[in-house]
């Protein structure tokens, strides 16, 4: 470890994203790190590193990073935004000119993320509204269609590359890629630089807190979290002034790498979701919430309705699941927010509370081998599931004969959203509830319709849903009839997305096939002809699926301990008030009965 001797002379290395990483400073032309805080430093708290990282980013670009050296590829991959873009800006921050590049490859994309039609319109979207605003900034972005590896390769050499930087992401495959491009930079000479930019801790530091492992409930996470203490603060937006100093690429690049059009990749027209992709769109829906403060203070996920019409919670997934948003950003409004409030909700049913969420799953994630499958999944419980392609069939394209559950699947397939109790649904129907179908077929038909589809959260869910990790009501399954009809019982939602049933009175629309034939015929709609009987008989199935559950849990009982969490589970909090006042309303009432 050396001596900083000017500032001018050195470029950040790594900046100091969470308490026991180090800053790396390297002085240019010497080609070394001259100096380095060591973790946890006597005489240098985090929040001061923190301080000397924000003035570092604030201060006029030649004074903080000298000498502009680098040719330098912005790689983006997820992060598809300009404000809070800490690996963008170190980009600007260290470069003589920057190229900012979207690599498309389908191949990767379909294997790697299955990306389904509503999706890749989401994502064109999304680098649509990047172009422009890369443009406004006096930029541009280029869209270059091919394998990742060979684009990389035939570009650094073409433009004389000498530096990467891009997002530090934590799937396994964006890990593998970034692995690549790290290999491909040792063998042509150009530096990577990767920063984290779309969680808000560093996950590498919770695990090193929790003794090298990810700690495994809700409860425990926020116990960690809170030696750790706030998340780092987002970094400030980007500027025309932070592009105007290095130089774009050329102009004829710009019109050579296009966003492609979505006939251009043949994704069918069709796919139209209310969600738009894009920065602009997201910050523009934030907003939105954000000005709504007393909504945003008392936000109880638990009551918030699934089967609303509009959202009744944000609907900003999609856009923090590619990155338009940041979560560091979103997280300290809310911060702002509360620190005015008189009274503010707390996790785990606040609005930070649904952050840490998917900070919790990204945490486990990233540790847990094997965490988008059962088979070696050390968390996971191993079940023998059913295998009958055709009842999933009937699940996936809503022809399941239960309403709830086929609007539900309905609004999934043409918006690419749903809510998360409908999505609680649909996933206990799935699994333990009725069919006995694995969570990992679930989650693959969720990663190709969902437009927020994400690695972690979306396997943690489906593992808690099916009562395979996390969670341990497991005797609790959710009725396909009652539990849509607490919270809209004229059943508008049913209405809305299976049209073929929105003339049946309100008494029967969660269970058609109990209407008479000629109260069908009235409605225009005959069970077994034009929407489906039941698939199967819910009492039956579900208390079947029961017993094997419990069977399962005593037999794998270590298993089942390692996610035990004692609290129950919050979004149940209302379902569970829901169902008791249910029976004591029933007590009550044949009490009453008894009495007359
Ligand atoms: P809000 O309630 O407004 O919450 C704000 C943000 O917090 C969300 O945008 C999301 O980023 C995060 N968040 C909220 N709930 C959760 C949660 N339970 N776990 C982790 N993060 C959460 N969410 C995804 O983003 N991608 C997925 O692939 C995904 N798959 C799911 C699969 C199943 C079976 C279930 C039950 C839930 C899944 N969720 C997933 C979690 C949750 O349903 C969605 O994040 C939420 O419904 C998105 O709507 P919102 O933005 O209005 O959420």
């Amino acid at each position: 470890m050396g001596m900083l001797h000017s500032q001018s002379q050195c470029r950040i290395v790594e900046w100091p994203r969470s308490e026991g990483s180090d800053l790396r400073i390297r002085a240019t032309g010497v080609g070394k790190d001259l100096w380095g805080f060591p973790a946890q430093p006597p005489t240098m708290t985090i929040g001061a590193m923190r301080s000397f990282q924000s003035l570092l980013f604030s201060l006029p670009l030649p004074t903080a990073v000298g000498r502009m050296r680098h040719r330098t590829i912005h790689l983006f991959r997820k992060g598809l935004r300009l404000h809070d873009n800490p690996a963008l800006l170190a980009a600007l921050q260290s470069s003589e000119v920057v190229y900012p590049v979207y690599i498309l490859d389908r191949a990767f994309m379909t294997s790697s993320m299955h990306i389904g039609a509503l999706r890749w319109h989401f994502l064109l979207q999304s680098l649509e509204d990047l172009r422009s605003s890369l443009c406004q900034l006096g930029s541009c972005l280029l869209v270059i269609q091919g394998e990742y590896d060979a684009v990389v390769r035939d570009h650094v050499q073409k433009w004389n590359i000498t530096q990467v930087t891009l997002d530090a992401e934590m799937e396994p495959f964006y890990k593998e890629m970034e692995a690549n491009i790290r290999a491909l930079g040792e063998e042509l000479g150009f530096e990577v630089l990767s920063l984290m930019g779309h969680s808000l801790y560093n996950t590498q530091r919770i695990l090193e807190l929790n003794g090298g492992t990810p700690p495994l409930t809700y409860k425990r996470f926020l116990h960690i979290l809170s030696l750790l203490g706030d998340p780092e603060m987002p970094i400030r937006n980007l500027t025309a002034e932070d592009f105007q100093r290095c130089s774009p690429p050329e102009l004829c690049l710009a019109e050579c790498y296009r966003v492609p059009l979505p006939t251009d990749l043949k994704i069918p027209p069709e796919s139209i979701s209310p969600w738009r992709g894009g920065e602009s769109e997201g910050l523009q829906r934030l907003e939105q919430h954000l000005a709504d403060q007393g909504w945003v203070a008392s936000f109880t996920k638990p009551k918030t309705v699934p089967n609303s019409l509009l959202p009744s919670t944000t609907g900003l997934s999609p856009y923090f699941s590619m990155g338009c948003l940041s979560v560091r950003s979103f997280f300290y409004r809310l911060s702002n927010i509360y620190a005015q409030a008189k009274h503010h909700s707390l996790p785990p049913v606040s609005l930070q509370g649904q952050l840490l969420w998917r900070e919790f799953f990204y945490t486990v994630a990233s540790a847990t081998p094997n965490f988008t499958k059962m088979a070696g999944n050390p968390i996971c419980l191993q079940i023998r599931w059913y295998e009958d392609a055709e009842r999933l069939h009937r699940w996936k394209t809503a022809q399941t004969g239960f309403p709830w559950i086929d609007a539900i699947m309905t609004q999934l397939r043409q918006e690419g959203w749903i809510h998360h109790l409908a999505r609680h649904a649909a996933a206990c129907f799935l699994t333990r509830g009725d069919l006995w179908i694995s969570w990992e077929e679930g989650m693959k038909v969720f990663e190709e319709l969902l437009l927020d589809a994400d690695y972690s959260i979306n396997a943690g869910n489906w593992m808690w849903l099916s009562a395979s990790a996390f969670f341990h009501h497991y005797t609790r399954i959710f009725c396909p009839v009652r539990f849509g009809r607490r919270t809209d019982p004229e059943g508008q939602y049913i209405r809305k997305y299976l049209p073929i049933l929105k003339n049946f009175p309100s008494k029967y629309i969660y269970e058609p096939w109990t209407a008479s034939e000629e109260e069908q015929k009235q409605a225009g709609c005959i069970i077994g002809r034009d929407y489906p009987f039941p698939m199967v008989d819910h009492k039956e199935a579900s208390d079947h699926n029961l017993q094997l559950m419990k069977q399962v849990r005593e037999e794998q009982y270590r298993t089942a301990q390692l996610t035990r969490d004692d609290a129950d589970d919050p979004m149940e909090m209302k379902l569970k008030r829901d169902h008791s006042e249910e029976n004591l309303t029933k007590t009550k009432a044949a009490r009453m009965t008894k009495q007359t």
